[in-house]
């Protein structure tokens, strides 16, 4: 089969290469993979500025299709379609932090698309707790955003808690970014949203998506904003989803004393910044990565409802053979969600 493989350490070496199919282990089940979604760690692998384990199949966005069963495997058929929790493909199971859910800390955990073989490739293999069915009515190009949407449902609901009537600040229009503003403004949360001219595409986004107002804070004063929109008082919460440290800047002068941040996007290197906001303004400050099971098990039901509308949030589906074009459209900022369709 073809598959986006990343061959060698170092950056780039990753191309189509042709790969065995899979088998299904005893307790695994092998995937038809319908869409498999483009994500900013898959560039972190193509640039080496991720942990990876080469040769290995890129990507983790995913959902797809049973065709086979490993001879363990219980009630799950063939023709029966699923969201797949790669992140969870390897760990210990039995640490603290497996214990609770908790596996992202777990310290023997690999992932499908870096650490295991991922989906941007016709099949895929996972075992049946990694399995999350996809609602009847819902189709698998939203499946496939089950990933990124969990991780924003972490983020806004288990860790951003804030309240209604607060007005919040998302400063980074990333699919996470994007996705938690979704949340936020179907709960009728005042959401503003920060990023730069160059994110011009993803700020007309937010405004399709609920945004109460949109800033390019190279082009207008973000302070003055929030001054403007919070009465001069400050944003309750601020969720930091681009991983730069301008970003960060505005996010601790946006929060008023006794607001909290949230820290969601990744740096890869040391930041200098107004720490000293944290004590005058007794800052609350909290980290968000990835999910647990039970953000999972929440996300789906979020679908399964059909109340958030997720069918705006792919702007390109693209052939697997056409990934070099998704990857520069992630890259250069110029989509909200690429999803690649792997060919048989
Ligand atoms: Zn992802
Ligand atoms: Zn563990």
């Amino acid at each position: 089969m073809n598959a986006l493989v990343k061959y060698e350490a170092g950056p780039g070496h990753v191309e189509l290469r042709d790969r065995p199919e899979p088998e299904p282990a005893a307790n695994q089940v092998l995937l038809d993979v319908a869409h498999c979604g483009i994500c900013g760690t898959d560039l972190h692998v193509y640039h080496d500025t991720f942990q990876n384990y080469p040769p290995v199949i890129l990507g983790h966005e995913f959902a797809g299709t049973v065709v086979d069963t490993g001879s363990a495997v219980q009630g799950i058929r063939p023709g029966e379609r699923f969201a797949v929790l790669g992140a969870a493909a390897v760990t210990c199971g039995t640490c603290p932090y497996c214990q609770r859910g908790e596996f992202m800390f777990c310290s023997a955990r690999r992932g499908m698309g870096h650490g295991v073989d991922g989906a941007f490739a016709p099949y895929a293999v996972a075992r049946p707790d990694q399995l999350y069915r996809v609602p009847d009515d819902v189709p698998m190009q939203t499946a496939a955003l089950v990933e990124p949407l969990a991780a924003a449902v972490h983020a806004v609901g288990d860790i951003g808690r804030f309240q209604l009537g607060d007005v919040v600040l998302v400063s980074g229009p990333g699919p996470i970014g994007l996705l938690g503003l979704k949340l936020l403004a179907a709960q009728g949360i005042k959401t503003l949203v920060a990023g730069v001219s160059a994110d011009a595409l993803r700020l007309e986004k937010a405004d399709a998506f609920g945004a109460a107002r949109t800033i390019a804070v190279d082009q207008e004063d973000l302070a003055a904003v929030v001054d403007e929109e919070t009465q001069g008082v400050g944003v309750d919460v601020a969720f930091e989803c681009a991983g730069a440290e301008a970003s960060v800047r505005n996010c601790l002068s946006a929060v008023r004393p006794l607001g909290r941040y949230v820290q969601v996007g990744h740096f890869g290197q040391d930041l200098t910044v107004p720490w000293d906001h944290i004590a005058f303004r007794q800052l609350r400050i909290d980290g968000s990565v990835g999910y647990t099971r039970e953000t999972w098990d929440q996300t789906l039901r979020i679908l399964e409802q059909g109340r958030l509308d997720l069918s705006d949030v792919i702007t390109h589906t693209l052939p697997l053979s056409d990934w070099k074009t998704g990857f520069n459209l992630v890259e250069d900022q110029q989509a909200v969600k690429v999803v690649l369709t792997p060919e048989p």
